[in-house]
């Protein structure tokens, strides 16, 4: 396949319409990950016309609802669509507590009802802060404070990757950003000052605001990093935004 990143959405717990909370689609040749899974990400999926087998790798960055919620409604749907039932393994990454939350969660309406046994497993597959490994796949998955939230980077084809989920303006977020090609971050917990400070600091290629909660000025951003002397691009994400992993 194609290999890109697609914003299934940029939003946050608001409801927004034509906005699902923060999620990221990563296809590779060999593999289709999500990272996080809020609300309206499962309708984004289908609206790509991916089948539930296509998906086969899930990557939490932390436990809030607005990050796991819609794990209810696509295991819902993967038991029980007539048109689309699933009958591949899940495999579903998180930090600690993993079992705990999510684990109650598809426990929540009782047995076979968000997991038919028969046909598929769900793999709950606790990651700490430091390398994620999927297949032949090496991410970098590192815990951003403050809401117990872990960043995931790829480095591919010589270029770097970030997706930073739910974090905040501090050093961590700068060390992580740092010269990497592509970034996909929380601007929503940033100030306008922030994610100016954030691009000048981290020198991040191309940064795209994700986990919007106010209105942002794309080009008041842009103007007031390249004063400070950043040369890279800050874009304002939507929903379904795709971007392609060359060039
Ligand atoms: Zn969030």
């Amino acid at each position: 396949m194609t290999e890109r990143l697609i914003l299934l959405g940029v939003g946050t717990c608001q409801l927004e319409p034509g906005r699902a909370t923060s999620a990221v689609l990563l296809e590779l040749d060999d593999l289709r990950l999500v990272y996080d899974f809020g609300r309206g990400t499962a309708d984004r999926l289908a609206s790509l016309d991916l089948r539930q087998d296509d998906v086969e790798s899930i990557v939490l960055s932390h436990y809030h609802p607005d990050h796991v919620s819609d794990l209810v409604p696509y295991l819902h749907a993967a038991s029980h669509s007539r048109t689309d039932p699933r009958s591949r393994d899940l495999h579903i990454y998180g930090p600690p507590g993993l079992d705990d939350v999510v684990g109650r969660l598809l426990g929540l309406f009782g047995p076979g009802s968000l997991v038919v046994e028969e046909r598929f497993t769900v793999h709950l597959e606790v990651v700490e802060s430091g390398t994620l490994a999927i297949g032949p796949h090496r991410f970098e998955y590192r815990h951003l404070p403050p809401a117990g939230n872990h960043g995931l980077k790829l480095a591919r084809g010589g270029r770097s990757y970030a997706l930073t989920g739910d974090s905040d303006f501090h050093r961590e977020e700068i060390d992580f950003l740092s010269g990497v090609d592509l970034a996909i971050f929380d601007s929503g917990h940033l100030s306008e000052d922030q994610i100016v400070e954030l691009a000048v600091a981290s020198r991040a290629k191309r940064m795209i605001c994700s986990h919007i909660y106010e209105p942002l000025d794309e080009v008041a951003l842009n103007a007031r990093a390249s004063a400070r002397g950043y040369t890279g691009e800050i874009r304002i994400g939507h929903d379904l935004m795709e971007l392609g992993l060359s060039g």
